[in-house]
């Protein structure tokens, strides 16, 4: 039984971090909660820094996920700017900071998240090559958008995936030349296969983003200090006045290797692995969100999701396992993306090579539509483009794991529920 002589330790303060705070307080604990994080903001949510706020329509007080006051108000002592660099499983400790604090816990949570991969080329100590993944990064480059759309200046972005696209998107808003440099054939090809990538780069033409499909940046070119083109391993060069790299992001899971934590082969995306209760490898520490790769009976494979709602559910769900509740995690994956005027839903998992077929359900040349990607009659992922309130029947669908009719699925005047049989 948790009492409250009892420590819980949250390493980091994002989303995960922070809702898992909020969860220990309002299931009753009332023992000491303590959450570390090495960023100098309160917990905030990342969403808005590639879409709202980057376009200057959010509020940069609108990200936080409590308000300050709300961590002295729940007693939940926060360390902010703070590094944890070292786990003692023997001694039950964490140690942070500068004067290397050591704290005694009894339960760990670990969500340290994500970080933006690097490129590793010439050039990406110009001044003009950045990532985002941090609301400083977020501020930055804000402002460079601003000036490159007055200047009429040129952006490179290495990396179609959601947050290539989203720069994309909000930098033509602000009227930058983009130029995008992509080694698949499609944007998010890891993620949608061909068949729905055009969608987006038929979207993105339209709105003048150019695309270069099968190549890979090899250089980018600067003189003192600034950058002036960027080059592909096809030998070409593209005017740049900046560069953005999106070309994924990495677990953290350094802390917890080094803390001799079970992690998952890149295979399964890396990541700290937990069972289905989020728990790692030793029993009294759980980790969630980016960070964590928990099994999805499912789809029968273990994941890795990187995205909001594993880091809102995610968190909730570690601190009720820490405080002995009976949990068993197994959301379908769920994620949401804005462009221009295109908003989606996607719910599921289908990487290519897991499906046979996509079906679309409505109009994919107007953009309102469903689409399912479907593996031997059944559905293993849904994405909702301009067509709204859907997801719990896509999720059903999914989780019926039902044999569906091809036809009737295609059919917008059949119900979705009634498919599920
Ligand atoms: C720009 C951007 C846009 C996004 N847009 C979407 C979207 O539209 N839809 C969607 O579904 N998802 C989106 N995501 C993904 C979503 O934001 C993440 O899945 C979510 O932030 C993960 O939360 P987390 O708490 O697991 O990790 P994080 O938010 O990464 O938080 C982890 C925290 O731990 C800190 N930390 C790490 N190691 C240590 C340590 N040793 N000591 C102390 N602190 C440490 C980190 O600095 C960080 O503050 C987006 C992400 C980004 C970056």
């Amino acid at each position: 039984m948790v009492d409250a002589d009892q420590t819980f330790i949250i390493v980091g303060g994002g989303l995960a971090g922070a809702k898992a705070a909020e969860t220990l307080r309002a299931e009753g604990f009332s023992g000491r909660v303590i959450l570390i994080c090495d960023e100098r903001d309160h917990p905030y949510e990342r969403p808005p820094l590639s879409k709202g706020y980057l376009l200057g329509k959010e509020e940069r007080d609108s990200v936080f996920v409590h308000e300050p006051a709300w961590y002295a108000q729940n007693d939940i002592e926060l360390h902010l700017g703070q590094t944890v660099d070292r786990i003692d499983r023997t001694a039950k400790t964490v140690r942070f900071g500068d004067d290397g604090t050591l704290v005694r816990y009894d339960k760990l949570l670990l969500v340290t998240g994500a970080e933006p991969r690097r490129l590793d080329i010439p050039g990406t100590d110009l001044a003009g090559v950045h990532h985002l993944r941090r609301l400083a990064h977020a501020e930055r480059l804000k402002g460079v958008l601003h000036h490159l759309g007055q200047e009429n200046g040129h952006l490179v972005i290495a990396g179609a995936g959601w947050i290539g696209l989203e720069v994309a998107a909000a930098a033509r808003e602000y009227g930058a030349e983009v130029t995008v440099i992509e080694p698949h054939p499609t944007p998010l090809h890891g993620v949608l296969g061909p068949e729905l990538g055009n969608v987006f780069a038929q979207l993105h033409h339209e709105h003048g983003v150019r695309f270069h499909f099968g190549v890979r940046l090899t250089e980018i070119i600067g003189q003192d200090g600034m950058v002036l083109a960027a080059r592909t391993d096809d030998g070409e060069e593209h005017p740049a006045h900046d560069v953005l790299a999106a070309i994924g992001a990495a677990p953290r899971a350094a802390l917890a290797e080094a803390a001799g934590l079970e992690i998952a082969d890149r295979a399964h995306g890396g990541g700290i692995v937990v069972d289905e209760r989020l728990r790692t490898s030793d029993p009294d520490i759980y980790a969630a969100g980016d960070v964590a790769s928990f099994p999805l009976a499912l789809f029968g494979t273990r994941l890795r999701v990187e995205h909001w709602a594993n880091a809102l559910n995610g968190g909730p769900a570690a601190a009720r396992a820490m405080l002995g509740q009976d949990v068993t995690y197994d959301r379908v994956p769920y994620f949401f993306t804005d462009q221009y005027d295109l908003g989606m839903e996607y719910s599921g998992w289908a990487p290519p090579g897991a499906y046979d077929e996509v079906v679309i359900r409505g109009d994919a040349g107007k953009r309102e539509f469903i689409a399912f990607w479907v593996k031997e009659g059944r559905v293993l992922a849904g994405m909702n483009v301009n067509v709204w309130d859907v997801t719990e029947q896509i999720q059903n669908l999914i989780r019926s794991r039902a044999q569906v009719n091809i036809e009737a699925l295609s059919d917008p005047h059949v119900p979705l529920d009634d498919l599920v049989s």
